[in-house]
């Protein structure tokens, strides 16, 4: 048999343990603790010599099941689950970097991920280097020693860049660093990040993954292309655990006792969310298209950004990684912040709200609300622009969005 597609392993991926009633869905196993039949069954279960879940802070077999359908699509060593996006980022770097290293990244974040580098992480003496990814031959002079891994996201939120990913795992490679990529606007079906020499993934799945904004959640993927065995903080292990080396390292350290588990009912509400991402997000990526494009022929319109158009600077590079699937969101600038705001109060259908990668349309002004906490000069490096509007299209007629944002464009 041919090896079967994303949806087909999705949709049909065994569960590690059958339920005894044979349902089609993982049940949600809503509890803590799990039972052993002897104390000498369950000094082994500690042991780590015969696997079985515990606690659900460590494990949990509906959790198990989300994670082993991601595992089954994107053929990682590991995948964890986590109670989100952000719990994601921090653990893996609170994994793999300590006080006295540091991170090589970009300004060009997400929001809050910038402030876990710049404020929370920097409190416990972990060093970011901030730099411009696009430029490869800017990153090499940052690297040294103490440099633990470079960290970028697929598309930056909001600022839509798209930067070479072979070319910095080649560098990642060279320098025996790990490179760790922020996949919430590329997910697994979109990109994958194993094919392009990406070590580790987060990612938000609270975004894509979870479609309708039910839950919030969070992934880690190994894709087990690092050697652990080069690595000075876990060559010890490795020589045991070889390419799962990292997820054990994870469950055993950081996640267990940092608490950062996903519920049961999240991880099922996600499940069952990834049963749709191929269908929701080729809609999605389809409209992005179609609204950039007519965003362009309007004249009010000053700059339009989305890396699957054919004017965008990163078309290429983006079609070379991600093919048509470059993504749900947009931005968009008008002449000042006075006409964003009036833009955004016109909308009748698109909503209002800070999230993205809904099934509906969300709207929002980056600069006065998730970077708002930021001054004038930060948020120009960070290329957060007060004339811009970041556009998270979902999966409604295309003609309905647009026929909103004709009206609403008529009251600026
Ligand atoms: C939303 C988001 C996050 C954070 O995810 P949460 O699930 O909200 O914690 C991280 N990175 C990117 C690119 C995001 O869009």
């Amino acid at each position: 048999m041919s090896e079967q597609k994303f949806i087909t392993k999705i949709l049909h991926n065994p569960f590690l343990k059958e339920d005894p009633h044979g349902s089609l869905h993982m049940p949600v196993y809503e509890n803590v603790a799990f039972e052993f039949k002897s104390a000498e069954d369950i000094e082994l279960a500690f042991q780590r010599k015969k696997p079985a879940h515990m606690y659900s802070r460590i494990s949990n077999p509906t959790i198990e099941a989300f994670e082993q359908r991601i595992r089954a699509v994107t053929d990682a060593a590991g995948v964890v689950a986590l109670s989100s996006g952000m719990a994601a980022i921090s653990n893996v770097i609170l994994a793999v970097a300590g006080e006295g290293d540091n991170i090589v990244t970009s300004k060009h974040l997400f929001g809050n991920t910038y402030s876990l580098f710049a404020s929370t992480l920097k409190d416990w003496g972990l060093e970011t280097r901030f730099t411009d990814l696009t430029q490869v031959d800017k990153i090499e002079p940052l690297i040294d020693a103490k440099t633990k891994a470079i960290f970028f996201e697929t598309v930056t939120n909001p600022q839509l860049e798209v930067v070479d990913i072979k070319a910095l795992s080649k560098l990642a490679k060279a320098k025996n660093i790990l490179l760790i990529a922020d996949t919430t606007l590329t997910p697994p079906y979109a990109f994958k990040a194993k094919d392009f020499g990406v070590d580790i993934e987060v990612l938000s799945s609270t975004k894509y993954i979870s479609g309708g904004a039910t839950s919030v959640g969070g992934v880690i993927i190994d894709n087990g292309i690092y050697d652990w065995r080069r690595n000075p903080k876990f060559e010890k292990d490795a020589k045991a655990l070889g390419p799962f080396t990292f997820i054990n390292r994870l469950r055993r350290n950081v996640y267990r006792n940092l608490g950062s588990c996903i519920s049961p009912h999240n991880a099922f509400l996600q499940s069952v969310g990834l049963e749709t991402l191929p269908l929701r997000l080729d809609v999605s990526c389809a409209n992005a298209l179609r609204i950039a494009e007519f965003l362009e022929g309007e004249s009010q319109i000053k700059s339009v950004h989305y890396p699957g158009l054919k004017s965008s600077k990163y078309f290429e590079i983006a079609e070379k990684q991600f093919g048509k699937r470059s993504g749900g969101l947009l931005t968009f600038d008008l002449a000042s912040k006075e006409e964003c705001f009036k833009f955004l109060n016109g909308l009748k259908l698109i909503r209002r709200a800070t999230n993205l990668n809904d099934n509906r349309t969300l709207i929002l002004h980056p600069a006065s609300t998730i970077f708002c906490e930021y001054d004038t000069a930060l948020k120009k490096e960070m290329n957060v622009r007060e004339t811009m509007i970041r556009l998270s299209v979902g999966i409604e007629d295309v003609d309905d969005l647009i026929a909103d944002m004709k009206t609403a464009l008529e009251g600026v």
